[in-house]
């Protein structure tokens, strides 16, 4: 493979892709980005219907028959775990709807990469997690991310079209007196529906010692309607923010999607995650596995690349022969292409997305199919 990298501001971990990279070598695109981080989707399925994330009814789901199996899905994980992915985060979709989420999690945790044990991390909606989260802790999970976008029972029942919030609030309490740190909850920020609990959402989050990131709404939804003019931006988050807090930026931010700041001098910190009006393609290191096997490079992109065919290929061969020999043949080439496949995906990874651009067109899929 060859690339001429490029310079983008801030980009601490550069490095120069090899020509010919084998298994083992760090996965790195052709900007030089070195690729750390992969977000595993579990299921499109949902139990609520955020208007920023799938539509009220009429959900296409993913064919049942494609969706990766536990065995494919850790597989994936081991391979991109020896190509130095250190962090896999499940996602969804509603990632504790699966079934064998705590197997999941508890294969995952186990690998390790060239660098020692790997992280595993979930985003969720927080209504399973009474009931789940001793055994996935006990299965290994190592940090949690729950979305809440308002703390009013009607605002929450009409932005997420299910009368959830006391589930929702149950689940952060269980996560704030587990052992998991940092806690983190999520907000999607939207004019006239939530922008007047900026600080009453810190507040909260300050409560259950949690840290608030608060999210630029993206062109993500499956109804595809997105508008600008109805996102919160960074500047106004900011300006919401600092009528009631000292904000003081927190330093060494390196590929974190989030910029971060203390509250009145800490310890708390508020954070911001502007993928529209200050993108930070420059150090993203991350790649995305959907429920059904496609590899995305970028949240906005609007090409997969497809592991099916490479799972299937050996699930048809593998009753031509009973040998062992011819097994474990098939299985290492099959591991071989899985990480060709993991690698093509980030060599082609554009420097950025376009979401400002005129030209940018909205993925196919939903963020619940591609996962958060
Ligand atoms: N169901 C889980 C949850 O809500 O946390 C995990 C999946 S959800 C797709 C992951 C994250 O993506 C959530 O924090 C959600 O708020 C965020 N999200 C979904 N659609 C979005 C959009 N259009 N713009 C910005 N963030 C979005
Ligand atoms: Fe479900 Fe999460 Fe999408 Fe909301 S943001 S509909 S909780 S997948």
């Amino acid at each position: 493979m060859t690339g001429v990298p490029v310079t983008i501001a801030r980009r601490p971990r550069l490095v120069e892709p090899q020509l010919e990279p084998s298994p083992g070598d760090p996965i790195v695109d052709k900007h030089g980005r070195v690729h750390r981080d992969l977000r595993i989707s579990l299921t499109d399925k949902c139990s609520l219907r955020c208007t920023y994330c799938m539509p009220a009814e009429g959900v296409e789901w993913l064919a049942k028959a494609s969706i990766l199996s536990t065995e494919q899905i850790v597989r994936i994980a081991r391979i991109a775990a020896a190509s130095g992915i250190t962090t896999f985060r499940l996602t969804g979709g509603e990632p504790l709807l699966r079934p064998d989420v705590v197997e999941v999690v508890r294969r995952i945790s186990e690998l390790r990469g060239p660098d020692g044990p790997v992280q595993v991390a979930m985003t969720t909606n927080g209504i399973r997690l009474p009931q789940m989260l001793p055994d996935l802790i006990d299965a290994g999970l190592d940090r949690l991310n729950i979305s809440i976008d308002t703390i009013r029972r009607e605002r929450f029942a009409a932005l997420t079209r299910r009368d959830k919030l006391d589930e929702v609030l149950i689940g952060i309490r269980a996560a704030q007196n587990s052992s998991l740190r940092p806690l983190k909850l999520n907000a999607v920020a939207m004019r006239g529906v939530n922008d007047d609990e900026i600080v009453e959402l810190v507040e909260f989050a300050m409560e259950h010692d949690a840290q608030l990131r608060f999210i630029e709404q993206m062109p993500l939804d499956a109804g595809h309607t997105w508008d600008r003019a109805q996102m919160v931006t960074r500047e106004e988050i900011l300006e919401s923010l600092s009528a009631r807090f000292t904000l003081e930026p927190v330093p060494g931010r390196g590929g974190a999607p989030a910029e971060r700041w203390t509250l009145d001098g800490g310890p708390h910190t508020v954070g911001v995650i502007a993928s529209v009006t200050a993108p930070f393609c420059g150090n993203c290191d991350r790649l995305r596995l959907t429920a059904d096997g496609q590899l995305r490079n970028c949240l906005f992109s609007t090409s997969e690349y497809d592991l099916m065919p490479i799972l299937r290929a050996e699930a048809a061969g593998s009753g031509d022969s009973g040998a062992a020999a011819d097994s474990a043949a098939s299985a290492a080439a099959t591991d071989l292409a899985i990480d060709g496949l993991l690698r093509s995906c980030i060599h082609n990874k554009l420097p950025g997305h376009a979401i400002n651009d005129p030209s940018f067109l909205q993925p196919a899929r939903g963020m619940n199919a591609i996962g958060g």
